[in-house]
This record gives C-alpha cells, structure tokens and sequence, in this order.
C-alpha cells in the first residue's frame, strides 16, 4: 500500500503533524514506543497544551520564572502566561490518540525514490516528513552538511527532590559552567535538574554532579542529548523536516518543544489541505517555507544574544537583569516572547479537535 504521509518520528513534531491528518493513510514510524523517549525537562506554556487539548498532561503550573546568579536572584512573575511543567509519556499518548496514522516501531533508515526505507521493509509513501529530532536521520543522507557541530547546544539531566515552586535556572560562569546554564523544573512528586552547554560540551556528568552536590541533591537517572540552535532549510529535496530536525529549537532558552508543537501543527494543516486538493506541492512548500521565515528574526536574535552571554561582564548582565525585572519592560519581553508560537492566533489552523485523557 502507498501511504499519504510517511512521519519518521513519533515525538512533539511527529505526533503533532499526525494530530492534523486524520482519515489520511499516514504511517507514523519510531525506533521507540511512542512516549518511551524523553530528553527533556518538559517545561512549556499551559497555554500551548491547552490550545492542543494537552493540558491533561500538566503535574505543575509555574507562576515565576527565577535566575539565580553569584550575586543575586531575580524573579520573574509569568502569572499571567503560566509555565508548566508536564509528564511526556502523557502528553505523548494523549497527541497519538487525536489521530489514526499507522504506528510502526521500527527506525527509519534511509530514503528511497518514493518512500523510506526501515528494517522491516520500505514503505511507500506520498510526502515523507523528518520530524527524528537534531539528527535529521533522513534529510542528513540527501544533505550531509545539515547538521553542523557548532550549531548543537548540549544538556543533561536527572531527577531530584528540590523543593519549590516556578522554572528556576542558574547563571554562574565562574562555578557551574563557563559557557551554560543549569536549571531545575519542579514537576508534581520530583524535580528536572539539569545542565546545559552553549558550546556543545557533551561531558556534563561532573558538572551536574557538583552542581547537585553543591545543592545537597541527589540524582536518579540521566537522559539529555543536543539541541540544535539554529535554523536548518525545513525542506530538502521534496522532505518536509520539523521540529528539531529543522533547527527549530530556540537558542538561549533551549525551548524546542512549542516550536515542534506549533510547526507540526501548520504543516500537518498543509498536508492536509495538500491531500484535500485545496492547494498544490509547490504551494505547500512555500507557505510552510514562509511561516518559518517569518520568525527567522526571533531565531537569530536569541542565537546572537546566546553568543553574546558569556562575553557578557557579570556587572553589565546584573544590570540587564535587574531592569527586565521591571514589570512594564518583563511584561513586554514576556508578550513577544510568547506570541511568536501562539496556536490560537495561527491563521491557517483550524478548530482543533480536543480530548480528554485516555
Ligand atoms: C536535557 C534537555 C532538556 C530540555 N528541556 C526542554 C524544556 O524544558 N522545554 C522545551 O521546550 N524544550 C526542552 N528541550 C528541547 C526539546 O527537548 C526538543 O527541542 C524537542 O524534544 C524537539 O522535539 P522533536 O519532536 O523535534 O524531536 P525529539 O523530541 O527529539 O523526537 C525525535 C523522535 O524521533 C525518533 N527517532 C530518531 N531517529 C529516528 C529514526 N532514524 N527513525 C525513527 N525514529 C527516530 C526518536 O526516538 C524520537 O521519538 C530540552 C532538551 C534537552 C536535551
């Protein structure tokens, strides 16, 4: 059988574009169950889930973003776009159930003329979309020069008991990392507490370690991987990439998982209409190439002021720090911040369908 949609990925990009085709014959392929993966600490806008119907999958909503610095500690109020906290797992299954793809564990290996190629076969198929995170498994063997080692922050991460409520993060060059920061998300029953490096430093087990020593925590477990944080091209050849595999994670913040979310989605839309006859290949191809280049800007000035940081002099940063705290300028930055992915302003989406859990 020849598949509408082929989906290599089944996490936040994969299941998200997914989400948007139903009643298409879309395969949806994983070398994981889907929800068996998580990399990261799971921390987003309640807002994005719930624009999704995800918000079943909230353990902890945050009110206050906190920096901890050497000197000093700077709280954020985000009480009026609430962060959250969220269990993976969940949310994954509750994205799988909003649609009906075909779920095949099995890693996708290559591409081949018209489908993607797994150890159980090849598989054929239509449109063929990368949505396997920063290593672009597909796209990288049409585009070997894709994935760029300087283009790859890296992070680490455990489980701990740190009592307290909002996204905490630590900026200290001088005793935690010179070029990265470290934080910990309160999530229900355990905190993520984590490390990562903007030079894509991959040997962070000492650094968490003293980290965690130097907050008298202990560790159960570790998981983490890169993130990229540039833009890649979000098409290669005829292959739609997505999520982290087009370098749509942010760079600074490391948030990746509402830009998966809110790319998915549009593209997904896209396809659909593709399939529905609504609109043509080429004409899918340039409005999912606009919407990314529309937020281009955003990309590169977060990716500059990444650069920036560790050049910054502690005093200078103190001083920016301490003037974001000011309600009417962190209100503004906040705002901006959030509109860029918002699903509910999005022009093309639809109504989407909400579930309950499971
Ligand atoms: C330590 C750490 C903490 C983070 N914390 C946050 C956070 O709190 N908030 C936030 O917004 N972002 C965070 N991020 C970034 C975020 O995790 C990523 O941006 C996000 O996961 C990207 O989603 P994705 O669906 O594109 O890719 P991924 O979530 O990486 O999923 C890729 C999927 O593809 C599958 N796959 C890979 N290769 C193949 C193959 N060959 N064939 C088939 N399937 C394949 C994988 O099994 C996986 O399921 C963090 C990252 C790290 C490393």
């Amino acid at each position: 059988m020849t598949y509408d949609v082929i989906i290599a990925g089944a996490s936040f990009a994969g299941l998200a574009v997914a989400a948007q085709l139903g009643g298409k014959r879309v395969l949806l392929l994983d070398r994981k169950p889907i929800g068996a993966g998580q990399t990261s600490a799971c921390g987003t806008l309640v807002s994005t889930l719930e624009s999704l119907g995800l918000q079943a999958s909230i353990r902890q909503v945050h009110k206050r973003l906190v920096l901890h610095t050497a000197e000093r500690i700077f709280a954020y109020p985000v009480a009026k776009q609430p962060f959250c906290t969220f269990d993976y797992a969940h949310l994954c299954r509750l994205l799988r159930s909003q649609s009906d793809a075909e779920f095949l564990q099995a890693p996708a290996l290559a591409l081949e003329q018209h489908g993607v190629q797994t150890p159980q076969g090849t598989f054929a198929g239509d449109i063929v979309v990368d949505a396997t995170g920063w290593r672009a498994a597909l796209a990288v063997r049409r585009f070997p020069g894709l994935i760029r080692d300087d283009r790859l922050n890296f992070g680490l991460e455990t489980s701990a008991h740190y009592q307290d409520d909002g996204l905490h993060f630590w900026y200290d060059p001088g005793s935690i990392l010179p070029q990265g920061v470290a934080w910990a998300f309160p999530a229900g029953d355990h905190t993520r507490v984590g490390v990562g490096s903007y030079a894509g430093e991959t040997r962070l087990k000492n650094v968490l370690d003293d980290f965690l020593g130097g907050m008298n925590l202990g560790s159960n477990g570790f998981h983490g991987g890169y993130f990229p944080h540039a833009l890649r091209p979000p098409l290669v050849d005829n292959v739609f990439l997505v999520g982290d595999a087009a370098g749509q994670c942010l760079a600074l913040t490391g948030e990746g998982i509402r830009p998966a979310l809110f790319f998915g989605t549009h593209l997904g839309v896209l396809l659909r209409r593709l399939l529905a006859e609504e609109l043509d290949l080429q004409a899918v191809q340039q409005r999912y190439r606009t919407l990314v280049e529309h937020r281009r800007w955003g990309y590169e000035w977060l990716c500059r002021a990444q650069r920036m940081l560790p050049r910054l002099p502690l005093p200078v940063l103190k001083v920016m720090m301490g003037f974001m705290e000011q309600p009417i300028v962190f209100d503004q930055v906040i705002k901006v911040y959030t509109r860029t992915f918002r699903l509910d302003a999005a022009e093309m989406v639809p109504a989407l369908p909400v579930v309950s859990a499971p």
